[in-house]
């Protein structure tokens, strides 16, 4: 049967271990990081982007074609 995909589903920072979750009035932004592991794709890390940063972007730059990052940040609620 089927089951719903919950857009909330929380995942944990690989960082510091609390959970992400895709809360759109939290403050911190998050990283998501596709590991690929000898050019196949393995898995999907997530960070806060605070700790992105803490951990030394173990993962290079963040894409940010992604559309969490500087539109996130320009229509933050003052
Ligand atoms: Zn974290």
């Amino acid at each position: 049967m089927l089951r719903d995909v919950e857009p909330g589903s929380a995942v944990e920072c690989v960082h510091c271990g609390e959970r992400v979750k895709f809360a759109a009035k939290m403050r911190h932004k998050q990283v998501i990081c596709n590991v690929y592991v000898r050019g196949r794709w393995d898995r999907v890390e997530h960070f806060h982007a605070d700790c992105y940063g803490e951990a030394g972007e173990p993962h290079g730059d963040v894409d940010t074609s992604s559309p969490l990052r500087q539109r996130n940040a320009a229509s933050r609620a003052s």
